[in-house]
C-alpha cells in the first residue's frame, strides 16, 4: 500500500485546504520527517470568518453532540450513573456516562490484536489521526471554551500540540522499532488527565501509548469529559478500534480495585495534583506511575535584562489560561533593582489590566474565568493579604470569575511562595542579587518550569548551572513547551515515577520491551 504523510491526507481530505495554505502549512521536505504545525494565524480574515462560523454552530451545543456523552469500548448492557455538572457558564448542557468497573474490567479482558500491528502501521493510524484533529479544530477549540472557559487562542495551541504529539510520536514508534529486535510488549495503559489542558494532555498520553505498542484508556477530569471525548473520536474517526482505545471516565473510586495493588496496568499515566500522585504510589509501591505533577514556578529578572520583553514574557506565562498551568510563573522574582524600578512596577501593572478579562466566548478575551469552582488556597491569598499589598487586587465575581492579580512584597513566610494557587494570581518577591534570586527559586518543593529574564551570557550561565527546574526557558515565557523543541517534565515533587519528557525522543521508547538478540554465536 502506498501511504501517504499526514500533510499529504490533509490536502486531500479536508475542506479547508485553502485556509491550511493561507495559515501557512508547507510540505515536509521529505516524507516522514516530523514538522511542528503551526497555530491559527488571527491576522489573516479568512481564519477570523471561520472561527466566526464555527462559534455560531456552537451556540447551543447540545444540537450537535445530543445530550449524554457516551463510554466507548466499555460492556455491553451496562447499567451507567449519569451526571451532569456546572462550569463557567452555568449548567452544562451535556449528560455524563460514567463508567463502571465492569466496563473496566471488560476492556482490560479484550483478546490484543493492537501489539500485532508493525510500528508503521501503527504511526499511519496515528497519522491519520493527526488529520482528524486538524479537520475537527475549530469543534475541539469551541467545546473546550464552553466546556472549560479556556480562550481560543489557548486552546488553538492544545489542538497543535495534539497534532504534534500524534505526527512525532508516530515517527518515534518507527524509530525505536528499526532500532531495536522487536517490541514484544504488549498491555493496557491508563491515562489519567486533567481539566487545564483538556485536550493536548489526555490524547497526547492515548497517543504515546498507542504508538508504543500498548491498549489504553482515557479517564479525563470528569469536568472535562465533553473535550476529552470529542478528540477521543478523532481517534476512532481515524481507524483506531474501540478494542484498542476505550473512552471511560468515571468516579476515582471505581479504580480502587485496578489501582491499589499489583499490575493491572503496564502504565499508568497521570497528569494531575502532587497529592494524587503520592497517594497512588504510597497506597501501591509497585504502581508503574508516571506523573507529571505540580509547580511553582519562577521566572528571575536581573538588572540586566530588557524589563520591557521580561514584563511581556511574565504577563503571558503568569495570566495565560488564567494561571492555571503547572508550567505558569506564579513567583517573580526581581532583582533589588528592578524591584525599587517604579516605572518596571508601573508597566507591569498597565500590561496586566491591559489584559481583556472576561468571557472566553468573545475572542478578545485572554483571561477567562477559572475552569473549576474558585479554589480554598486562592480564597484563602485573597483573604488574608492586606488591601496595600496588592499591586492589583483580584476580584471574585461568582465562583469562576477571578480577576488577575499582582502580590507585592512576598517573602519565603509567606502563603503564596510553597502553595500552587493554580489561578491568576503573581507573587513578586525581591531579591538581592542572582545568587539569592536562585535560592529563593530552589527553594520550593517543586521543580517544574523556570523562567530566566537577562541578556547577559555570564548571569545566564550561572542561573543555568544552578536552576533546580525540569524545563529552562530564558528570555521566553515558561508556558507553551513545543513537541521536540521543549520535551516537557519536571524534578522534585513536579514529577513522579518513572517517566521521560512528554513530547521528547525517549517518551514513546521507554513504554516498548523489545526481545533479547541472540547473542550466543
Ligand atoms: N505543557 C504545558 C506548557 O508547557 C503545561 C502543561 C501543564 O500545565 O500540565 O505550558
Amino acid at each position: 500500500t502506498q501511504f501517504l504523510n499526514s500533510i499529504e491526507l490533509i490536502e486531500k481530505i479536508d475542506n479547508r485546504q485553502k485556509r491550511n495554505q493561507d495559515r501557512g502549512n508547507q510540505k515536509p521536505e521529505k516524507q516522514n520527517s516530523f514538522r511542528n504545525v503551526p497555530n491559527t494565524d488571527w491576522n489573516l480574515k479568512a481564519n477570523r470568518d471561520w472561527l466566526k462560523e464555527v462559534k455560531s454552530g456552537w451556540e447551543n451545543p447540545e444540537d450537535i453532540e445530543g445530550t449524554v456523552i457516551t463510554i466507548i469500548g466499555g460492556k455491553a448492557g451496562e447499567t451507567r450513573e449519569e451526571i451532569s455538572l456546572e462550569g463557567w457558564n452555568g449548567k452544562h448542557p451535556w449528560k455524563y456516562q460514567l463508567a463502571t468497573t465492569g466496563d473496566y474490567s471488560h476492556f482490560l479482558g479484550l483478546e490484543s490484536t493492537w501489539n500485532k500491528k508493525t510500528a508503521s502501521e501503527r504511526a499511519e493510524l496515528l497519522k491519520m489521526a493527526a488529520v482528524e484533529i486538524e479537520k475537527n479544530r475549530g469543534e475541539l477549540m469551541a467545546v473546550a471554551v464552553k466546556e472549560l472557559g479556556k480562550t481560543f487562542d489557548e486552546v488553538d495551541v492544545e489542538v497543535s500540540e495534539a497534532i504534534d504529539f500524534a505526527n512525532f510520536y508516530a515517527e518515534s514508534a518507527k524509530e525505536w522499532e528499526n532500532l531495536a529486535e522487536r517490541n514484544i510488549g504488549d498491555g493496557v495503559h491508563l491515562i489519567l488527565s486533567p481539566w487545564n489542558f483538556p485536550l493536548a494532555i489526555p490524547i497526547g498520553g492515548v497517543l504515546a501509548s498507542l504508538a508504543a505498542g500498548k491498549r489504553a484508556i482515557l479517564k479525563p477530569s470528569t469536568n472535562a469529559t465533553a473535550t476529552a471525548y470529542l478528540i477521543s473520536k478523532c481517534l476512532w474517526a481515524a481507524g483506531i478500534t474501540q478494542e484498542d482505545f476505550a473512552f471511560l471516565p468515571t468516579e476515582e473510586s471505581n479504580l480502587d480495585e485496578f489501582l491499589s495493588s499489583g499490575n493491572t496496568f503496564d502504565a499508568v499515566i497521570l497528569t494531575g495534583g502532587t497529592d494524587t500522585a503520592k497517594f497512588l504510589l504510597k497506597r501501591n509501591p509497585e504502581l508503574k506511575l508516571y506523573a507529571e505533577t505540580g509547580g511553582k514556578n519562577s521566572t528571575i529578572v536581573t538588572s540586566l535584562a530588557d524589563r520591557e520583553q521580561a514584563i511581556k514574557n511574565v504577563v503571558q506565562s503568569a495570566f495565560g489560561n488564567a494561571g492555571q498551568k503547572c508550567s505558569a510563573t506564579s513567583l517573580l522574582i526581581l532583582e533589588e533593582e528592578v524591584f525599587e524600578d517604579a516605572h518596571f512596577k508601573t508597566l507591569l501593572k498597565d500590561a496586566t489590566m491591559s489584559r481583556y478579562f472576561g468571557n472566553p466566548w468573545n475572542n478578545e478575551t485572554n483571561i477567562g474565568p477559572l475552569g473549576m469552582p474558585v479554589s480554598d488556597k486562592l480564597k484563602y491569598s485573597i483573604e488574608h493579604t492586606p488591601d496595600e499589598q496588592w499591586l492589583i487586587k483580584p476580584k471574585l465575581n461568582g465562583d469562576f470569575f477571578l480577576s488577575p492579580g499582582i502580590k507585592w512584597g512576598v517573602t519565603s513566610e509567606d502563603y503564596e511562595y510553597q502553595n500552587e494557587l493554580f489561578g491568576p494570581v503573581l507573587s513578586v518577591m525581591k531579591a538581592k542579587n542572582l545568587k539569592e534570586a536562585v535560592s529563593l527559586a530552589n527553594g520550593v518543593e517543586y521543580g517544574l518550569t523556570s523562567g530566566l529574564e537577562s541578556l547577559d551570557p555570564q548571569e545566564v550561565e550561572y542561573w543555568k548551572q544552578n536552576i533546580k527546574a525540569g524545563n529552562l526557558y530564558v528570555n521566553r515565557s515558561t508556558t507553551g513547551a513545543i513537541v521536540l523543541r521543549q520535551p516537557f517534565g519536571g524534578i522534585k515533587a513536579s514529577s513522579f515515577g518513572f517517566g521521560m519528557k512528554a513530547g521528547g525522543l525517549n517518551y514513546v521508547g521507554q513504554f516498548m520491551t523489545f526481545n533479547e538478540p541472540d547473542l550466543t554465536l
